[in-house]
């Protein structure tokens, strides 16, 4: 991972951003947060968003917001990132992992419907390495039992699941603007983005103390505001989003060819949607052999994730719906290779060929 190349490509837009920070001497809650709330909200043809301190912090926030809360359970993947079950504890509710679809490494929505229970109150899919769910399955078995999704957009900003953009098709939308995303702020940041206006109404309160107006205090809230330099920084990089993830799916195209005839697994695209290919991840039952044979050159990879969220210590004892058989496999077998706007063919090329001499 490098950002120095996407970071060269609009060095002046992100030094205006800065200076427009400095010289408006307001470095929280003012004009860029506001401004940046309502273009990513046209980006992503929702009513509205809310800026927060992270992608943690945006689901931990809307399932509040939902008043999803103890004696709730919830349903979430495990082969995740940790923050996906981590909110749902955080609220007092159950989290039951449910097992993943082998090709797409997202929720097996009829695993998904056999988990279902009358205390269930939403599912939470992550669209995982940049590709959403399948959000029409999952949609239809959260209308047919009356429960909330909420989405973990947070790899896949600007990702189509048919004609609209992943984390609008729920009912709140998450995401995170860590440096490393599609969408990378310079430190923390988050988003929630929602239809209805109580929901958006109370994660603003949340955001910020609770406060609903000045001195009001509706809820016990937090302090997780997206500050206004994070804000300026992705008002700069957002413009150029679509342009990215574009050229994230021409160097997956290349890694693509260059490893057809290997010895592995390639990510595949499913029907209605497109992967902005937050990460590209492959799959190989000589993971390590790979993984060391590249190290030795310098080309360092990683793996996302190596422990499933549901054998973590805190999550040790949490009661499995079934056995996790395709998510302890993704674990065993997934890495992630070099990626990022700015990697070059011959890079590419490069590693293609050391993972097809592995054979
Ligand atoms: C990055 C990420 C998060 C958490 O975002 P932070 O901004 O690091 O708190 C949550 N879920 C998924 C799937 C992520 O990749």
């Amino acid at each position: 991972m490098d950002l120095r190349p996407q970071h060269e490509q609009i060095r002046d837009e992100l030094d205006q951003a800065v200076e427009r920070v400095r010289s408006s001497n307001r470095y929280l809650l003012g004009d860029e947060l506001e401004a940046f709330e309502s273009e990513f909200a046209a980006f992503l043809a929702s009513e509205s968003c809310v800026g927060v301190g992270s992608g943690t912090d945006a689901l931990h926030l809307a399932l509040l917001a939902l008043h999803v809360t103890a004696g709730d359970e919830v349903i979430l993947p495990s082969h995740s990132f940790i923050s996906t079950a981590l909110a749902v504890t955080r609220v007092g509710a159950t989290t039951v992992f449910v097992d993943i679809d082998p090709v797409t490494y997202n929720l097996d929505p009829a695993k998904v419907e056999a988990a279902v229970t009358g205390r269930t109150k939403a599912i939470i899919p992550v669209h995982l390495y940049g590709q959403p769910a399948d959000m029409t399955s999952l949609l239809e078995i959260a209308e047919h039992h009356n429960l909330f999704v909420i989405e973990d957009a947070c790899q896949a900003h600007g990702a189509f699941y048919k004609n609209e953009r992943a984390g609008t098709l729920g009912d709140v939308g998450c995401f995170s603007f860590y440096p490393t995303k599609n969408l990378g702020a310079w430190g923390d940041g988050g988003a929630i983005v929602a239809k209805d206006r109580d929901v958006v109404r109370r994660a603003r309160a949340l955001r910020n103390l609770g406060q609903s107006e000045k001195n009001v205090h509706e809820s016990l809230g937090f302090v997780s505001r997206l500050d206004e330099l994070q804000a300026a920084i992705l008002r700069a990089k957002l413009p150029h989003l679509d342009v990215w993830n574009s050229e994230r799916q021409r160097l997956a195209d290349l890694y693509r060819v260059g490893l057809s005839d290997a010895d592995i697994v390639l990510p595949q695209t499913a029907p209605d949607t497109s992967h902005v290919f937050h990460l590209f991840v492959i799959a190989t039952s000589s993971r390590s052999l790979v993984q060391r044979r590249l190290a030795d050159l310098g080309i360092q990879t990683q793996v996302h994730y190596p422990i499933p969220v549901h054998r973590q210590p805190p999550y040790e004892k949490a009661h499995l719906p079934h056995t996790l058989k395709e998510t302890n496999r993704a674990a065993e077998s997934v890495l992630s290779l070099p990626f990022y706007v700015g990697l070059s063919g011959d890079q590419i090329a490069h590693v293609t060929a050391e993972i097809r001499a592995c054979g």
